[in-house]
């Protein structure tokens, strides 16, 4: 497409003339034209760098044309030898052996070229020397095969380097930068610098690599719903706040007392979707949830996010799974079946792994062994035992520290021994509470049996509450806490490499509320159905309803969840009014919801996939910040731009607000 430049005025190109007498007629010739024109001049007189551009001083830089690049840096092979190259790109630093022989490694999107100088111009060896590291330069030089000795295999341009001819600098970097992409991870400063200067930071391979692993991942989803007739659809940014689960973030709008709120997700949205007859809608849904960061989360994240109509849960999963294992082979060339999503349900999950996300890399199952001791363990009570195959070998100091990290010091119904020739027939009665137990004598034998206890191993119990809520048991942080213990030393072996999906399914539709301001909350959102067959136990029990529920975990992350959704406006009504106590002007926000419902809206149900966690977990990365182009610090702070930051009396004054209570 062809840039339009504006023409100087008439008498600003004059003015410009009659300043410039003095310059050769083809430089004034240039200059007369655009402004732009007028720096490309400066930069290509003779005299330049010695004009009166009146305090305009941007000699530093190459102004101009400069010659369009042939290679990207990553392209150049032994085949390309005598070429006459144009490379563009950042210089990390040169390393100069001697006068005459500088290397200047040259990095672009693609890779990296040694460049090298040898005996060339003296003016060529001046602006080499001037050059810093991060300078973003225009290189042209013939490819010459390294000398045999200087062959770098690492390197996939390692078999040449480019003799330079000429160099052009586009853009000098500041001398003083807080640190070089090129420093290798152990000199980098820490996170808080990085990102501070993300767009530094951002130039390292490993980042360039997640963050473009990312744009083809989403490239993977969207082609794969498409062509399985879903349809791709925005819904709102700015939305209502409603109380749908999580704290939001609030939008102060000029009307006086009128908010807008961010979404947490397009959960709502989805659901009039399907009302509205689109029965396959996904979208890549930025959500925000204004909650204190816990370790890995971002007040912003992006979902997958998806609603069917007329649908199974079991359709919904294998929707899922298709998609899953397109991202995966693409990414990984990895290739997934249905056979590597299997299902488990929540009591399972919670009652064998004691995590309502068990990572089943590893075995390390917990028991239920109340039964053997159903005379020390009350009715309302289940008594769980982990048993640690050479667990022995863990020393004092390593339980110590379990018990320090799990704050296990209070927990007197927690109790640990480690099995030895003496104890191996009498190990219960070591253990805390159970030594009150009549029938030990008896019991022992069947429990090693069944447990496959021997001597040299670990066993653990606990006696926890019988009925299971929330996302874990002691027994469950105590086998992850294990698992990582033995991992460090090396005594349990998890190939990195290992993908262990799961279904977790059939969860309690409600829980306690934590806030203990009403008896029920919803455990995941208040639109997901019951079981059919639950139903009744919405008036009596409602502990007991199972809510249509289904996580899909992946190596002990929860990398996404969903629901067949409530589309009876009566029962929706129902379970905001009667189960969950909503005051009726909570509920009537919902309003547009239950109105959507009541128009003929069909069955329907959802899932979405936590988009970055599930990045980290394809980049390997130890953090979801580093699959991210921009991330939040810690506190939810930007730190590239510095925001949350204030706004000026005048805003406020416009947005009817008043800082009360500053710190
Ligand atoms: N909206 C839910 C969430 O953000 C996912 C779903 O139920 O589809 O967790």
């Amino acid at each position: 497409m062809a840039t339009r430049v504006r023409p100087l005025a008439r008498s600003a190109c004059t003015a410009l003339l009659r300043q410039q007498k003095t310059l050769p007629s083809s430089s004034r010739r240039l200059q007369c034209m655009t402004k732009t024109n007028t720096i490309r001049a400066f930069r290509s007189s003779p005299h330049h760098g010695k004009q009166d551009l009146r305090g305009y001083n941007d000699s530093d830089r190459y102004h101009g044309q400069y010659p369009r690049r042939t290679h990207l840096c990553g392209d150049l092979r032994a085949n390309n030898e005598g070429q006459h190259v144009v490379l563009n790109g950042w210089i990390q630093s040169p390393r100069a052996m001697s006068q005459d022989l500088i290397f200047i490694p040259l990095r672009d999107a693609s890779g990296t070229t040694q460049l090298v100088f040898r005996s060339g111009s003296p003016e060529l060896r001046t602006e080499i020397q001037r050059l810093t590291p991060e300078c973003v330069i225009c290189a042209e030089g013939v490819v010459m095969k390294r000398p045999d000795g200087m062959i770098n295999n690492k390197q996939t341009t390692g078999a040449i380097e480019v003799e330079l001819k000429k160099i052009y600098c586009l853009n000098p970097a500041s001398g003083s930068l807080p640190f070089w992409p090129s420093q290798t991870a152990a000199t980098l400063p820490n996170e808080e610098v990085r990102l501070r200067y993300r767009y530094l930071d951002l130039r390292r391979p490993e980042l360039q690599k997640n963050i473009r692993l990312r744009s083809l991942v989403v490239n993977t989803v969207r082609q794969h719903l498409i062509d399985n007739g879903f349809t791709e659809i925005e819904t709102p940014t700015l939305f209502k706040s409603t109380p749908e689960g999580a704290r939001e973030f609030i939008v102060p709008t000029r009307k006086p007392g009128a908010f807008y709120a961010l979404p947490q997700s397009p959960q709502q949205h989805k659901q009039m979707l399907m009302a509205a007859g689109f029965d396959r809608y996904f979208q890549i849904a930025r959500c925000f949830r204004d909650e204190d960061l816990r370790a890995d989360r971002q007040p912003e994240f992006t979902q997958i996010d998806l609603e069917m109509s007329f649908i199974t849960a079991k359709e919904l999963q294998e929707v899922v799974q298709g998609f899953v294992s397109s991202i995966w082979k693409k990414a990984l060339g990895v290739e997934l079946d249905a056979s590597h999503f299997p299902h488990m349900t929540y009591q399972e999950a919670m009652t064998t792994y004691g995590s309502d996300k068990p990572d089943i890399r590893f075995d390390m199952k917990i028991n239920e062994i109340s039964d053997y001791l159903s005379d020390v363990i009350e009715q309302e009570s289940a008594l769980d035992c982990l048993v640690v195959k050479q667990g022995s070998k863990l020393t004092g100091g390593d339980l110590k520290s379990m018990q320090k990290a799990l704050e296990l010091g209070e927990e007197k119904d927690f109790a640990f021994v480690k099995i030895n020739e003496n104890n191996i027939h009498a190990w219960p009665s070591k253990c805390g509470r159970l030594k009150h137990s009549n029938r030990l004598g008896q019991i022992e034998s069947d429990i090693n049996n069944k447990l496959d206890i021997q001597v040299g191993d670990l066993v653990l119990v606990h006696k926890r509450e019988r009925y299971l809520n929330g996302g874990n048991t002691l027994m469950g942080r105590v086998r992850l806490h294990l698992a990582n213990l033995l991992q460090e030393k090396g005594l349990l072996k998890i190939d990195p490499n290992t993908y262990k999906f799961l279904w977790i399914e059939s969860f309690p539709l409600f829980s306690p509320d934590e806030q203990n301001i009403r008896t029920w909350q919803a455990t995941h959102h208040p639109f997901t159905a019951p079981f059919d067959e639950d139903i009744p136990l919405l008036t009596t029990d409602p502990a007991k309803v199972r809510g249509q529920h289904y996580d899909l975990v992946l190596n002990g992350m929860e990398i996404g969840g969903g629901s067949i959704r409530i589309h009876s406006p009566v029962m929706q009504r129902f379970i905001f009014d009667s189960v969950l106590q909503l005051e009726k002007h909570e509920y009537q926000r919902f309003d547009h919801l239950l109105d959507a419902l009541s128009s003929g809206c069909p069955p329907h149900g959802g899932i979405a996939l936590g988009f970055d966690r599930l990045m980290s977990i394809l980049c390997n990365a130890s953090s979801i910040r580093d699959v991210i182009a921009f991330p939040k610090a810690a506190g939810g702070k930007d730190l590239v731009v510095n925001s949350p930051s204030e706004v000026s009396p005048d805003q406020l004054k416009e947005y009817y607000l008043q800082v009360v209570n500053k710190e």
